[in-house]
């Protein structure tokens, strides 16, 4: 059945979307392998693995079953003064794969809560430490880190939602991010300095106030999919060291795999003091997250007085089912060795993707390739205007905003699906000369 057409009766309220002038939506009905299957009968390979969180695809047969295991079993149980042994197991599992010293893991339900956790965990360092006022945070401009108010704080302030929600927004602090290190040119240290140059102006001048850096390593995604090279968070690091400030790492769209590393950390061999994952945790299952951090920050929270606890709790935090799907995914994505398949996509992705540069230099500013993510920047939105359509046509879906069309697929699709995709968009460009 067609939603209704008069808007005024939607009792569904669609996210980011002007809901009076939307356009018609698709409704699934079902979803196989990389396919959504919709009600009118075509199938379209999902080249966006539904935010970015579906990396093995959807109806995936083992993680159904960890699902229903799980459920025959125990759904939910709180884990306030309770616990289960998937959540046990979780933490331990994160403890193992991220990068060395993470040794502790905090459960949240979405990923903008995970990230409302490390930020109020970093702000309770300091406290805890007698120093409570070290409670700003620096932040890169082109940031995105979620929709609730801390997160909204700290994402990009003119692209963000910092006009709208100036009254009750922390007003917190925006370097520059890094244009000269990027990810296929190892930087000099020149470059590197000139990079850091902003966030080391902020720290020198404020580092009395100043409790983190939040930043999205390798790839800010929601933002504009700009990517930078590991040299420079190794150089973020440092500049964090010598201005004791803790280092705080939004791997909610990078973790797993997507920058082609385990997590994205790793391209620079450093371990932040926080670390906050989710999309692809659950494998889109379920919303979860998790906020892990080191043994340094969470002594911090240990003492004989009660109120130096962490202050935070969601309802849903641990859920079993949630925790059950993500150590199958974990286990899946380790025993068939995704990060080989991840660098495969990847170097399709340059061959294919990349001449557009060059090709339709009058249509496409620039074309960004990094591990499972590929994203072709126009110069205005209204290049793109269509273009959606324009996929689903030809059986791919594909949601661009702004002046970005992209794809950060299952990684489970094949060489040929993956072509698809692009081929839809190197033909948009193409087409129109
Ligand atoms: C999606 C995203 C978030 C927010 O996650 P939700 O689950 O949508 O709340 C936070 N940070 C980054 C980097 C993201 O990509």
């Amino acid at each position: 059945m067609a939603m209704p057409r008069n808007m005024s009766h939607d009792p569904l309220w669609f996210p980011y979307t002007q809901m009076k002038t939307r356009g018609q939506y698709l409704k699934v009905v079902s979803a196989r392998g990389v396919y959504l299957h919709l009600e009118d009968g075509r199938r379209l390979i999902d080249g966006i693995a539904s935010w970015w969180s579906a990396i093995h695809g959807y109806a995936h047969p083992e993680l159904d079953e960890a699902i229903r295991e799980q459920l025959d079993r125990i759904a939910h149980v709180m884990l306030g003064g309770l616990v289960h042994q998937p959540a046990i197991d979780l933490a331990q599992k994160l403890v193992e794969i991220t990068p060395p010293g993470l040794n502790h893991v905090f459960f949240g339900d979405s990923g903008s809560v995970g990230v409302e956790i490390a930020l109020k965990m970093a702000i309770q360092y300091w406290a805890n430490c007698g120093r409570p006022e070290k409670h700003k945070i620096i932040a890169f401009r082109g940031a995105y880190h979620g929709d609730t108010s801390g997160c909204m704080a700290v994402c990009d302030p003119d692209e963000g939602m910092h006009k709208l929600f100036a009254a009750i927004l922390p007003r917190q602090l925006f370097a520059d991010g890094p244009t000269r290190c990027l990810p296929d040119r190892t930087p000099s240290a020149e470059e590197i300095e000139a990079d850091l140059a902003p966030v080391r102006r902020l720290l020198e001048d404020r580092r009395q106030e100043v409790a983190a850096v939040i930043i999205e390593p390798m790839l800010q995604a929601a933002g504009g999919f700009r990517m930078h090279h590991g040299d420079y968070l190794s150089g973020l690091r440092a500049l964090c060291d010598a201005h004791d400030v803790l280092l705080i790492f939004d791997e909610v769209a990078t973790g797993f795999g997507r920058t082609g590393r385990l997590f994205a950390a790793e391209h620079a061999g450093i371990t932040p003091d926080i670390m906050v994952l989710g999309k692809a945790l659950t494998a889109g299952y379920l919303g979860h997250s998790a906020t892990l951090t080191t043994t340094k920050v969470y002594e911090a929270f240990l003492s004989d007085d009660s109120s130096k606890a962490l202050m935070h709790g969601p309802t849903f935090m641990g859920n079993p089912l949630a925790c059950a799907v993500a150590l199958r995914s974990i286990e899946i994505f380790q025993r068939e060795n995704y990060l080989q398949r991840i660098a495969q996509i990847e170097s399709l992705l340059k061959e294919h993707l990349l001449p557009l540069r060059e090709a339709t230099k009058e249509k496409v500013r620039d074309v960004r390739v990094l591990g499972a993510c590929g994203v072709v920047e126009a110069y205005k939105p209204a290049d793109l205007a269509g273009v959606q359509q324009f996929g689903m046509d030809r059986g791919v879906w594909l949601r661009p905003f702004d002046r970005y069309v992209y794809t950060m697929p299952p990684y489970v699709l094949s060489d040929e699906e993956l072509l698809r995709v692009v081929g839809v968009m190197r033909e948009w460009f193409e087409r129109r000369g």
